[in-house]
């Protein structure tokens, strides 16, 4: 993507997310991706992460008003020209941020395009969403999303849809289409029994895919992340959602590719471009 010429202001992006301690998932894999593709990165923190390679250990929440207030700040002086959000704890941030985005005009069919990344948990399984925030999600943050990029276990909390097949794949599509957002990009790469990881995006018109071959690491923590914040660069860049999916999913491949050990656990994902 296109970096601005130096000392001219660039195109700008905002992640609503939560901190890693150990630099590899949340706010530290966006700016990183954010950075790298010629996209000065602004952070509304949601909540602080103690995590290391091992997994969270700990989560502390920032105010729903901090939140809002975040975004506030940067939309009414800085601008930016698309926004993501990631991990976002519980439902008044969520609350919140739904709040706020009508008010600075974020979100599909408004000015700001919105990624919504819908983190529930990570992969040790500890929950970045509280359970009873889903109704929530479901039924005030992912109507405002320009594009929701769930994988499949997400999917299942979001749907209750068991995704085991490109059929069932697609199905979600439907209903994550129907819920509210533009489009729904469904990511297949916990399909374990498929040699490719294939994601399928859906606008309620046509379905189109998005392959490469599986990688085989541990060191994955954070491809998520990268992923949405990617498209959301390429959303900031001016791209259609079908390209800024096209972008987004050979950045991340590219990410998992040279991902690299890290501590004793699973190391992060490298978007080195
Ligand atoms: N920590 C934070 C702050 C995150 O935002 C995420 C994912 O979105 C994770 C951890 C989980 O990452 P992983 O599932 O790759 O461990």
């Amino acid at each position: 993507l296109p970096s601005a010429p130096l000392g001219a202001t660039p195109v700008r992006a905002m992640t609503i997310a939560g901190t890693d301690s150990g630099g590899g998932a949340g706010v530290a894999a966006d700016l990183r991706t954010f950075a790298l593709s010629g996209v000065h990165g602004c952070v509304a923190v949601t909540a602080v992460t103690v995590q290391n390679s091992l997994g969270v250990s700990a989560v502390h929440t920032i105010p729903p008003e901090v939140v809002a207030g975040q975004i506030r700040a940067v939309v009414t002086d800085i601008g930016v020209q698309a926004m993501k959000t990631g991990m976002l704890a519980n439902g008044a941030i969520i609350d919140a941020i739904v709040d706020v985005a009508a008010e600075v005009g974020l979100g599909r069919d408004r000015a700001i395009p919105l990624v919504v990344d819908p983190v529930c948990a990570s992969m040790h399984g500890h929950q970045l969403l509280a359970p009873e925030a889903m109704d929530t999600l479901r039924d005030r943050l992912i109507p405002i999303a320009t594009v929701v990029t769930p994988n499949l276990d997400e999917v299942r909390l979001i749907t209750g849809i068991d995704v085991v097949d490109g059929d069932t794949q697609r199905q979600a599509a439907v209903v994550l289409h129907e819920m509210g957002a533009q489009w729904a990009m469904v990511k297949g790469g916990h399909l374990r029994s498929s040699p490719r990881s294939a994601d399928i995006l859906y606008d309620g018109t046509e379905f189109l895919e998005f392959e490469h071959v599986r990688i085989d690491t541990p060191h994955d923590h954070g491809a998520g992340d990268t992923l949405a914040s990617a498209m959301c660069s390429a959303l900031a860049h001016g791209m259609s959602v079908p390209d800024a999916a096209t972008f987004a999913k050979a950045w991340v491949s590219e990410s998992i590719r040279w991902s690299y050990p890290l501590g004793k656990g699973h190391g992060p994902v490298n978007p080195l471009w």
